[in-house]
C-alpha cells in the first residue's frame, strides 16, 4: 500500500527521490485509529484528535522536498499534528524539534513515534513565533495555514542559507511559499500552487 501511494504521488508531480522513498517508509497507518486505517494509504488529510488533521501525504512530499534536507539538518517544525511529518522529516536525516499547541495532540505523537523507533525534540507552546531558544535552524516547516504576519520573526530563527516553508493566505486556502534567507539582510521568496491547511493558532496566528 505504501508502494502504491508513492507511485500516486509521482504521478502528482513528486519527483524527490530521497522524499519518495520516505514516505515508502514511514507506515502511516499507525497514526490512525485501527478501524479507519483503510484511509492511510490515500493520499487524503483526515481527521485527527482535537479537531485537527493529519497532512495528504502529497503535501507532507511537496513541504518536504521544498526543504531541501540534507543528513543533520536542524529543521522546527510547527504543528506537529500526528507526527506523521515528523517521521518523514527524520526519515530524511534531519534533527527535527517540533512544536504543537494542543498538549494532548504534542503527547500522543511524542508516544507514538517513541513506539516506532523515531527520536524527535517534542515541544507544546505557540509555535507562531518560533522557538528560538533552540534555533537558528537550517529549516522551518509550517503546517498550518499562517496569515502573513508569521513571517518575519520565523525567518529570523533561520541560518544564512536557511529556507522557511509555510502556507500563507487567508483562513480557506494558502499558497505554499518558499522563502530562503540568502544573507543576514536578503531573502528570496518563491510561490508554489494553493494549498487548504487548518488555520494556525497562537501570537502570530488567526486566534488563540
Ligand atoms: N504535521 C502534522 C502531521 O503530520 O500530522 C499535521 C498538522 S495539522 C495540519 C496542523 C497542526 O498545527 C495542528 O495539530 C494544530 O494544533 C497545530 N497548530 C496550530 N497552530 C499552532 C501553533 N501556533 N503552534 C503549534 N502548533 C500549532
Amino acid at each position: 500500500m505504501r508502494r502504491s501511494l508513492v507511485r500516486v504521488l509521482k504521478d502528482k508531480g513528486i519527483t524527490n527521490e530521497k522524499v519518495l522513498a520516505a514516505i515508502g517508509t514511514v507506515p502511516r497507518h499507525v497514526f490512525f485509529d485501527e478501524i479507519f486505517d483503510s484511509h492511510a494509504y490515500q493520499d487524503k488529510a483526515f481527521p485527527i484528535a482535537e479537531g485537527q488533521t493529519i497532512s495528504q501525504p502529497y503535501t507532507v512530499a511537496f513541504q518536504s522536498d521544498l526543504l531541501e534536507i540534507t543528513p543533520g539538518s536542524k529543521i522546527l517544525e510547527v504543528g506537529t499534528g500526528s507526527g506523521y511529518q515528523c517521521c518523514v522529516l527524520l526519515e530524511l536525516g534531519a534533527e527535527v524539534i517540533t512544536i504543537e499547541y494542543k498538549e494532548k495532540l504534542s503527547l500522543l505523537a511524542r508516544q507514538t513515534l517513541g513506539q516506532m523507533g523515531y527520536h524527535a525534540h517534542f515541544l507544546v507552546g505557540d509555535g507562531s513565533q518560533g522557538y528560538p531558544q533552540l534555533g537558528p535552524y537550517d529549516g522551518i516547516i509550517v503546517t498550518a495555514g499562517a496569515p502573513i504576519q508569521a513571517i518575519d520573526p520565523l525567518v529570523k530563527q533561520l541560518k544564512v542559507g536557511g529556507k522557511l516553508i509555510i502556507p500563507v493566505g487567508d483562513l480557506q486556502t494558502q499558497k505554499m511559499l518558499r522563502i530562503s534567507k540568502v544573507s543576514k539582510t536578503e531573502i528570496v521568496r518563491e510561490e508554489y500552487n494553493n494549498f487548504s491547511f487548518v488555520p494556525l493558532l497562537g501570537d502570530n496566528g488567526w486566534t488563540n
